[in-house]
């Protein structure tokens, strides 16, 4: 009877061409892996400075094992707090330039806590069309009105905003979309924000370490000093670690200590994955060259991909949709460059909306310029096969 069920409900996602299965990598994340004994390109890691393997990263790690050993073994209010867990949190609060920070288990678990702590049943909370999923979930467990804006648009924003003069609010938004790869646009959210008495949050999870000099995100990208209330972030993409960050003031995070239930009723990351993000803040600051090495590529990849013809939007970011329609595209193109040993993902509903599945790309600084040629010139003829550009 139950199987029925799952079957039936398998049936209705494979026929809408959604169907996902798990790749297994036999091999460390880096710009090639093993997949099934061949040899594969990476293009679609969101370690974007290729730091998986990193020697320092990995020493980092041992060393807190063989001085903590593995598991944290508890939440960070029971006992799975630790001397290195505030220690990270220091140097992330340094690392964007606020009074304090705090850290969760995941960037998704970070989203849902924190929203959901902040805002209550009383609150409006404004968020960007394209928001991340971890969001979206966060502002549906906050119990709060949710009102949607159009995507990177400052001026529906402001109408919307007008409508609810006088209301506790949150404005929230990625920063470096996850999909798009765009860069929303802070200093004309941040001037809403003040103007309406609304706190902003931004959700730096894809730009931290990636985008700004030093690798600082958005903001930084911007050159905005302060104005933005709350700071997200993981530790799970550039930084080839796990863990997600909230930076802000000290009564956020005394706040959220205490109220943020995915902080409070879930075990503390362990010693060694602390130790592996406090050693990669420490390489994405000090190391502003893989960052020069990622945004050349990432342009010169882009400007190349839209030369041919592909639908692709022009961002100063690392990642690159190519957007196709059909989900069946998607996925058919992506096999095909498998086939050339090329990974690239194909991205389909729900992680994009019906309609626009793509192809999304991550570059990396360790990608070699013969190798994303070699992409190039395989993306091109797939695409030219499969009628997406003309020949
Ligand atoms: C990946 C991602 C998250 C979740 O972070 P994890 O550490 O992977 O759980 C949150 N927000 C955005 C925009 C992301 O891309």
């Amino acid at each position: 009877m139950t199987e029925n069920l799952f079957d039936k409900k398998l049936q209705q996602i494979k026929a809408d061409g959604l169907h996902r299965q798990m790749r297994y990598l036999e091999s460390p994340q880096g710009s090639h892996v093993r997949i099934a004994g061949e040899d594969i390109l990476m293009l679609s890691s969101n370690s974007y400075l290729g730091l998986c393997f990193d020697d320092r990263l990995r020493s980092a790690a041992h060393a807190a094992l063989e001085q903590y050993g593995t598991g944290s073994g508890g939440s960070r209010l029971t006992t799975g707090s630790y001397d290195i867990h505030k220690k990270l949190e220091e140097e992330i609060a340094a690392f964007k330039g606020t009074e304090a920070a705090l850290v969760f288990a995941t960037g998704y678990m970070a989203n849902v806590g924190i929203i959901s702590a902040v805002a209550g049943k009383n609150w409006v909370i404004f968020s960007d069309r394209l928001s991340h999923a971890s969001i979206i979930d966060g502002c549906r467990l906050s119990g709060a009105e949710i009102v949607v804006y159009e995507h990177c648009n400052p001026a529906d924003l402001e109408r919307k905003t007008s409508r609810y003069r006088g209301r506790q609010g949150l404005i929230v938004t990625d920063g470096l979309f996850s999909v798009d790869g765009d860069i929303a646009p802070l200093p004309a959210l941040v001037e809403i924000a003040r103007k309406h008495q609304l706190l902003l949050m931004v959700d730096d999870a894809h730009a931290t370490g990636v985008l700004g000099k030093n690798g600082g995100g958005t903001a930084e990208h911007f050159g905005l000093d302060g104005g933005i209330d709350i700071v997200m972030g993981t530790l799970s993409k550039a930084l080839a670690s796990e863990g997600g960050f909230v930076a802000g003031s000290h009564s956020l995070m005394d706040c959220l200590v205490n109220s943020a239930r995915s902080f409070i009723f879930s075990t503390a990351p362990a010693p060694a994955t602390i130790a592996v993000s406090i050693a990669a803040l420490d390489i994405v600051r000090k190391e502003p060259a893989a960052r020069e090495t990622l945004r050349g590529h990432s342009l010169w990849f882009r400007k190349e991909l839209r030369t041919m013809g592909f639908n692709v939007e022009d961002h100063p970011t690392p990642i690159i949709s190519i957007v196709l329609g059909r989900p069946d595209v998607a996925v058919d193109f992506s096999k095909r460059l498998m086939a050339k040993k090329i990974f690239v993902s194909a991205i389909r509903p729900p992680t994009v909306p019906a309609g626009t599945s793509r192809l999304r790309i991550n570059i990396m600084a360790t990608h070699k310029k013969e190798e994303l040629t070699r992409a190039l010139v395989a993306i091109g003829d797939v695409g030219r096969s499969l009628g997406v550009i003309s020949s």
